[in-house]
């Protein structure tokens, strides 16, 4: 936190993930706006809500509420996905879990080339909502998508899920290729985080607005 904007707001903003690598990639987003950021880790165990929208917003908004909810503090939360034209959309809400419930990256990246085999057309999207609740329910949405194609083998070492099989034209290579920062650059978690952090004042304003209806 910023120690020269302190008071942004009179209550944390608690990131609705466990996942470092989201928590500290969103610290670094919002260092200079004096707000302080807590996560799931800074709580003891809380109840896991079911992840069971249609759509990745309607993902973001029920975990963004629940745990805004549950905690009386306002939340963010995060849903993304991988919609392929081909398959209709899948894996889509189901990525992580596209190969059965407790599928690995590799399971799912194998099942979605074998889904993929002898269609020409491969055109893929990777999707990302943001979705940032206060404890009676209301939410604001950000949203960011990164256009591409579904490779025919594994190609890259770099980053998860499904980067490996998923080819970028303007870089000429896929997301498992290229570094963390220049997939941030382009991606859609980097896009829906720049929107997010262009509107960063609106969206504390927001929150005040808001939480100046709910006690602390
Ligand atoms: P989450 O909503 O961020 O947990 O992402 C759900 C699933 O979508 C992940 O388990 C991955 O399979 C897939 N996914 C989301 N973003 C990416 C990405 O940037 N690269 C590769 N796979 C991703």
């Amino acid at each position: 936190m910023n120690p020269g904007k302190k008071n942004a707001l009179d209550r944390p903003l608690v990131l609705a993930t466990r996942n470092e690598g989201k928590i500290s990639e969103f610290r670094r987003l919002v260092a200079d706006f004096g707000v302080e950021i807590k996560s799931l880790k800074d709580f003891g165990p809380i109840p896991v809500v079911e992840e069971d929208g249609d759509t990745f917003e309607d993902n973001a908004v029920i975990k963004a509420r629940f745990t805004a909810k549950i905690l009386g503090l306002p939340a963010l939360a995060d849903d993304s996905g991988l919609m392929v034209e081909a398959l209709g959309g899948s894996p889509g809400v189901r990525s992580a879990r596209y190969a059965g419930e407790k599928a690995t990256d590799e399971e799912n990246n194998l099942k979605l080339l074998k889904a993929m085999e002898g269609i020409e057309k491969r055109d893929a999207t990777f999707l990302c909502v943001i979705a940032i609740a206060v404890p009676r329910g209301p939410a604001l949405i950000y949203e960011g998508r990164c256009d591409g194609y579904i490779t025919t083998a594994l190609t890259g070492n770099g980053g998860f899920g499904y980067d490996p099989l998923f080819y970028y034209p303007p870089a000429k290579k896929t997301f498992a290729q290229m570094t963390p920062e220049q997939k941030n650059r382009v991606s859609h978690r980097g896009k829906a985080m720049g929107e997010l952090r262009s509107e960063f004042d609106k969206v504390l304003i927001w929150l005040k607005q808001r939480l100046a209806e709910e006690p602390f």
